[in-house]
């Protein structure tokens, strides 16, 4: 039951004409439903190795499945969140949201009904008609947060996403994050510097070296969610 397998996948980037290696065989797999976390070091290969998972970049070596199937350069699989909240600032917040639904075959104006619903859901009925730029830091990583969740792929890939968050507000998306990911049971692989966000949040974890990067352990967190 692999969602997204990674079979000894490295990589190198060129850099005045000498190669440096960011990733050095790394092989690690999400399972349906599962919640996934990597760790490591900042400048260990963490976003690269997004961005191959993404299809943005082909690895030198290795290979990608999903659903069993080699998908080594694909894109359209994951939804990717990035560390800073990205949404599509002509668009109000509603339509940001509606929009994910729509790329889901939903239709327009059902589509807009159900985004006004979520977000009435997690706390932002009011901002539906507003523009991204007069949120907040937090309420525009719960937009962003919730895009992710809604676009039809895959397995959501959340990169530090709440690294540029105030403490207060990260444990609150942490809870919410974990509340809507047990409603919904999305494949999930998440990336945090944050040894104590891994364990509250992870059924698995995957530890990174320093660049290049390899898996210097798996473990698997032995209790259950708060
Ligand atoms: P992380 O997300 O864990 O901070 P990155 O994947 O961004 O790590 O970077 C891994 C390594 O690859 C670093 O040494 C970084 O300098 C290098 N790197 C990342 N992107 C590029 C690029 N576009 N060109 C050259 N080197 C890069
Ligand atoms: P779309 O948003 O329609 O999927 P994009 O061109 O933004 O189109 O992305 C194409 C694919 O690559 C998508 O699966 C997206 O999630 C993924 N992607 C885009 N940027 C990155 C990135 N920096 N890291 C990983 N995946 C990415």
């Amino acid at each position: 039951n692999a969602k997204l397998e990674l079979s000894g996948i490295s990589m190198s980037y060129s850099r005045g004409g000498r190669r440096h290696p960011a990733l050095d065989g790394v092989s690690l797999r999400v399972n349906e439903g599962e919640f996934v976390t990597l760790i490591g070091p900042s400048g260990s290969g963490k976003s690269t190795l997004f961005r191959l998972i993404g299809g943005v970049e082909r690895p030198d070596a290795g290979s990608i499945r999903f659903d069993g199937r080699d998908a080594t350069g694909r894109r359209g699989l994951i939804s990717y969140m990035p560390q800073q909240p990205s949404l599509f600032p002509w668009l109000s917040v509603e339509a940001n949201i509606s929009s994910a639904l729509e790329s889901a075959g939903i239709g327009k104006k059902e589509a807009a009904e159900q985004a006004s619903g979520w977000l009435r859901r997690i706390g932002l009925g009011d901002a539906a008609r507003e523009y991204p730029h007069v949120l907040s830091g937090g309420m525009q990583q719960r937009v962003s947060f919730l895009r992710a969740l809604l676009m039809p792929r895959g397995v959501m890939c959340l990169d530090e996403p709440f690294a540029a968050l105030d403490a207060l507000t990260r444990a609150d998306m942490q809870a919410w994050l974990l509340g809507i990911w047990e409603a919904e049971r999305r494949s999930v692989l998440f990336v945090t510097h944050s040894i104590e966000e891994a364990l509250t949040l992870s059924d698995r974890i995957y530890v990174l070296s320093p660049a290049p990067a390899r898996v210097l352990s798996e473990l698997t967190v032995p209790f259950s969610r708060p």
